[in-house]
């Protein structure tokens, strides 16, 4: 007899098993191709002239600014390290960007958070974080942490929109990584929250997994960092479960400042 044909309910589940599945693999990085699509991989230089960027998506040499020590000193102000960014055009992502996002927020925080890049709304207004998952993170410090938003300083790995919102290629966040250091001495964070893989990847200093790394402690240049889930991913995951973890990683980054010595407000 051949066997009867598997029912809506279960249809439904196998559909929306393999959906999560494919959002954790994308939350982990790895790229989906439509077979015989003249795509690029997200490691590949942008033109053939470039040398290849670097096999993984994370350099783990000591941040500069190519070929040059920084040039804002040890103790940098913000407006100094954007200064030097200036009109940048020192990657692909300079040609499809409308605006360069630098960062917002207190250039005195205590908390800082670091995301992946720039998407639509961010292009469009010049601020990080400002789109569908700009608001799920704005909830989480200002209902969650119960902090306003203003309190905190906010930023990306890279500072210019990548074409379609892909993840940032590895020579383009090598490239942008020393403005992201220059922000981290301009501020001085008591604790860095990594804001998903490229972030966390980024400040760990190896390609990480995400949901391995997520809630445990870890430390970029003497700043203790706090890996957690990226707001996007818990928007397409929006599960209990991980609303609960994301409110467990902030809590403690929330708690480690205020023991090192953070003044967050109540
Ligand atoms: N996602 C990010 O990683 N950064 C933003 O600024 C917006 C969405």
């Amino acid at each position: 007899m051949a066997p009867s044909p598997p029912s809506a309910d279960e249809t439904r589940h196998v559909l929306g098993q393999a959906r999560a599945w494919i959002d954790e693999w994308i939350e982990e990085g790895i790229e989906i191709y439509a077979r015989g699509a003249a795509s690029q991989s997200p490691l590949a230089p942008a033109r053939a002239t470039e040398p290849p960027a670097t096999q993984g998506s994370v350099s783990t040499e000591t941040s500069h600014l190519p070929g040059r020590s920084a040039p804002w000193g040890a103790s940098p102000s913000l407006e100094d390290v954007r200064a030097v960014l200036g009109d940048c055009q020192r990657c692909r992502l300079a040609e499809g960007r409308r605006q360069i996002v630098f960062g917002d927020g207190n250039p005195e925080a205590d908390l800082l958070f670091v995301g992946e890049g720039p998407g639509e709304q961010e292009d469009l207004q010049g601020l990080p974080f400002v789109g569908r998952a700009g608001e799920l993170l704005t909830q989480m410090i200002e209902r969650g942490l119960g902090i306003p938003r203003a309190s905190v300083y906010i930023c990306n790995v890279v500072k210019c929109r990548p074409p379609q919102n892909r993840t940032p290629l590895a020579d383009e966040v090598s490239t942008c990584r020393a403005f992201l250091d220059g922000q981290i001495d301009a501020i001085h964070p008591k604790v860095i929250v990594a804001l998903g893989k490229p972030a966390a990847s980024l400040l760990l200093g190896r390609d990480v997994a995400i949901t391995r790394v997520r809630g445990t402690w870890q430390e970029y240049r003497g700043t203790p960092v706090m890996p957690t889930f990226h707001p996007a991913f818990i928007l397409r995951q929006y599960t209990a479960e991980n609303r609960r973890r994301v409110w467990e990683d902030l809590r403690a980054a929330l708690e480690r400042a205020r023991e090192l010595g953070g003044r967050l407000p109540d």
